[in-house]
């Protein structure tokens, strides 16, 4: 998929080499195999569209029809779009800390998308930049997800808040960050219930958490492996709860980051972080460039 991006651009340029004059249709040609590319890649198409316009409108500029290297003056235009399509410089990939502690992160998405996991990166993250972090196990439904954060927490030497003979997600949330305040925490983070699906239940329990503790960030947990469908998931939460941001997990899988670009343009969030593997050190901040990079392969 995108792999071959870079490989299949060359060959349309390859094949402008041998002509006199760079043209408008070598060009045009250059574009369309971006714009298959991304589309092979489960990019959104309406992404796709906006992308290859503004693609197509620099490129048509006398820059790369007057250019002894238009094959890379092209590519960087591809390169240079797409890290602005990804946030650019923007500084709200970082995380917001609150100048009055806690800083309170909620974590959401589909069950399997990797929130527990990614609660014991962040917490990890956090931890090794000098905060003391709680997390808290929010999942009322499964007890495994219970355990599952417990266990991270005692890997990690991480205090974990649970409260497993309470039915109330919202209490518990409420408790936790009171508890939190006491025992002086920078940094809460919550690891709320998923479901295999978007429910109405699910999403009122999520408001009504929102609106309880009023978190600082509202991280969605997406898994780039799940193409589309994590994008149109991410929609539906950004509607429901007006995320903060996005963490994109499981990017040491095939995915090449189309889950990136299309879940940035459709929610207008800042990507935050990627997670790349199931260990809890396999997780690093979002970068613009090192994402249009892979994609560009
Ligand atoms: P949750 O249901 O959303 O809490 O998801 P989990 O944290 O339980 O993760 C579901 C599965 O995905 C587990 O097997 C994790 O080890 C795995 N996982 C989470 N993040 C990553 C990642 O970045 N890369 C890979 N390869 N696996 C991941």
């Amino acid at each position: 998929m995108f792999a071959t991006l870079h490989d299949k651009l060359n060959a349309v340029f390859k094949k402008i080499k041998g002509q006199a004059k760079i043209t408008e249709d070598n060009i045009k040609d250059a574009v369309k195999q971006v714009r298959l590319a991304l589309l092979e890649a489960d990019v959104n198409y309406k992404v796709v569209k906006k992308f290859i316009s503004a693609v197509q409108e620099k490129a048509l500029g006398e820059e790369v029809l007057k250019s002894l290297t238009p094959d890379q003056v092209f590519i960087k235009i591809v390169h240079d779009e797409l890290v602005n399509v990804l946030g650019g410089d923007d500084q709200s990939t970082k995380i917001k800390l609150n100048p009055i502690p806690p800083t309170k992160i909620m974590l959401v998405g589909l069950q399997g998308s990797g929130k527990t996991t990614t609660a014991g990166k962040l917490a990890k993250y956090f931890q090794k930049n000098g905060k003391d972090v709680l997390l808290v196990a929010d999942d009322i439904y499964r007890p495994a997800a219970i355990d599952q954060l417990e266990i991270l927490g005692k890997q990690l030497k991480v205090d974990v808040f649970s409260k497993r003979d309470e039915q109330d997600a919202v209490k518990i949330a409420k408790e936790a960050v009171q508890h939190a305040k006491s025992a002086a925490k920078d940094v809460v983070i919550i690891d709320t219930a998923g479901r295999l699906h978007i429910d109405e239940t699910l999403m009122e329990e999520l408001k009504n958490i929102k609106e309880a503790i009023n978190p600082d960030e509202i991280l969605f947990v997406a898994d780039a492996m799940t193409g589309q469908d994590a994008v149109n998931v991410a929609k539906t939460f950004n509607e429901m709860l007006d995320i903060t941001g996005v963490i994109l997990t499981k990017l040491d899988g095939d995915a090449r980051g189309g889950a990136a670009l299309s879940i940035r343009e459709v929610t207008g969030k800042p990507l935050k972080f990627v997670g790349t593997g199931e260990k809890l050190d396999a997780f690093e901040p979002f970068y613009p460039d090192r994402m249009a990079s892979r994609i560009l392969g």
